[in-house]
């Protein structure tokens, strides 16, 4: 695995690469969840190129970008024991020089939900998002559906902008009882960590009620019902998989969102409804 922080090096190293090259932006503190990203992309792809960087332009001034997870050399090996060809980590200065000013704005997609109770997050997500693109310029970008709104965010972004790029979305990874993954599990002290996968169930209630054709209003009651009492509801919703907006009546391709406080952690996860 060649390891590379600079960008023009990254570009001439890629334009040598055998095509496809998938690509796998991360933030790091690398999980099984990651990992599965990774072998989807050398699963379809001849050069598999990940980052490891975490995005200050995606932390509101209150979050936790000087806490968040960091363990680059952990990452290392797991990206290279995982047959990753090519690795970006860049510095902050890299990324963001003291003149740099353009940001990315997706508009009303990137403003609900997460969007609302993180104005500036996907500002930020869909700019750096943008620049790696153009950095690495990847046939096909690999992302988590953990992250859902993100991949309707991006998937807007690269339609709107032209990006040459293909989206696959990779399932989520979970822990067996059900918890999805995250780089942010980490935080949760023992009491949280055994409420945490009562927000999967109540997903699932969610879309069972709504399958069975109850009101919104009542299988949001029912999911509730289904949550751990550490658990304080941000937002329970089913969303159009496109256009990120709230469905009345279910109709696929859609998800069923929730976001959560548990502590001082949040936990967000869905679950996808094909068409
Ligand atoms: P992050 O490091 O949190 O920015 O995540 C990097 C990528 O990994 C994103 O596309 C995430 O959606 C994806 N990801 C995070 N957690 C999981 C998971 N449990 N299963 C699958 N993909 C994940």
């Amino acid at each position: 695995m060649e390891i590379v922080t600079d960008i023009f090096a990254t570009r001439a190293l890629i334009a040598r690469a055998p095509r496809p090259v998938g690509f796998v932006p991360t933030m790091g503190a690398l999980h099984p969840g990651h990992l599965s990203l990774i072998n989807a992309a050398r699963a379809q792809c001849k050069t598999v190129a990940a980052s490891v960087f975490v995005n200050p332009l995606q932390f509101a001034a209150n979050e936790d970008l000087g806490t968040y997870p960091r363990d680059f050399e952990g990452d290392r090996a797991k990206l290279s024991a995982g047959g990753v060809d090519v690795l970006f980590a860049p510095d902050v200065a890299t990324m963001y020089p003291p003149e740099f000013t353009t940001t990315v704005d997706v508009g009303e997609i990137g403003r609900t939900f997460e969007g609302a109770i993180r104005p500036t997050h996907f500002r930020g997500v869909a700019t750096i998002v943008a620049k790696l693109l153009n950095i690495v310029a990847p046939d096909v970008l690999f992302l988590g559906q953990k992250d859902a709104q993100q991949t309707a965010v991006l998937r807007r972004m690269m339609a709107d902008l032209a990006c040459a790029a293909r989206v696959e979305i990779v399932p989520t990874l979970r822990e067996t009882d059900g918890l999805a993954m995250s780089s942010r599990n980490v935080y949760l002290n023992q009491d949280e960590r055994a409420q945490a996968p009562s927000l999967y169930r109540a997903l699932q209630v969610m879309r069972d009620a709504m399958e069975a054709g109850r009101s919104k209003s009542q299988a949001v009651i029912d999911a509730h019902a289904a949550l751990g009492d550490l658990l304080q509801l941000d937002y329970f919703d089913v969303v159009d998989a496109d256009t990120y907006r709230p469905l009345d009546v279910l109709r696929a391709p859609a998800f069923v969102i929730g976001a959560v406080r548990l502590g001082a952690t949040r936990l967000l996860d869905n679950v996808w409804i094909a068409a």
